[in-house]
């Protein structure tokens, strides 16, 4: 590091030892990780850190379907889709013709993605499925309830259109028809509840958003 003495050289750095890429051919490198497996590891990281930052301090042993549906509230204030309260005149106006002063919150879509990300993630670190708090019927119900008040509140219809594709993994997606699963699985060790409920739900969000634009001129 000898930048500021001397005249002579001139600075233009076309000799500088920029980032020697050594050791080349020893190790493979490591596949990038998926789209969906780097959010989900964002995601897993930012409920830790949640859970840091909670007071009274809140440790991943300790936390309870309760505590996950207030993180999930907590990020609201983080989201981006405008859902009208009652009072507002645009109240199940999908397409708003002016801007109102009603909150924005995190859609449902987002959210259910996120809680099936979440769940995969904690067995993953080792947490057992029938603690899993991100599997609580306490957050299903939320969820539901979410989805439901939405649906009104932005004029999204989002029960009319059954799709029957895979029912494997339409059992996240769809809390009210299999309400059985992961209460009742508990029993048996090692079912894979986390990971089928993880791939679907990026699909229902971009089927809500179809189901959005229907712009008849
Ligand atoms: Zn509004």
């Amino acid at each position: 590091m000898e930048s500021g003495s001397g005249g002579a050289a001139p600075s233009s750095g076309s000799t500088a030892p920029a980032t020697t890429l050594q050791a080349e051919g020893s190790s493979p490198p490591p596949p990038p990780p998926s789209r969906y497996e780097s959010q989900k590891c964002r995601d897993w990281n930012t409920f830790l850190q949640y859970l840091q930052n909670h007071k009274p301090p809140l440790t991943l042993a300790r936390c309870s379907g309760a505590h996950v549906i207030e993180f999930l509230k907590y990020l609201d204030q983080f989201g981006k889709t405008k859902v009208h309260i009652t009072g507002c005149p645009y109240f199940g106006h999908p397409n708003p013709p002016a801007p109102c002063a009603c909150p924005l919150k995190q859609a449902w879509g987002s959210l259910d993605a996120l809680i099936g990300r979440l769940r995969a993630a904690y067995e993953e670190n080792r947490g057992r499925p029938e603690s899993n708090p991100f599997g609580a019927k306490a957050v299903r119900i939320y969820l539901r309830e979410v989805r439901e008040g939405q649906a009104k509140a932005r004029g999204i219809p989002y029960q009319k259109k059954k799709r029957k594709r895979s029912t494997v993994t339409v059992s996240a997606v769809s809390t009210s028809g299999a309400v059985s699963t992961s209460g009742a699985v508990s029993a048996d060790g090692d079912s894979t509840i986390g990971v089928g409920p993880a791939s679907s739900p990026s699909l229902t969000s971009t089927t809500s958003m179809t189901n959005v634009t229907k712009t008849t001129v």
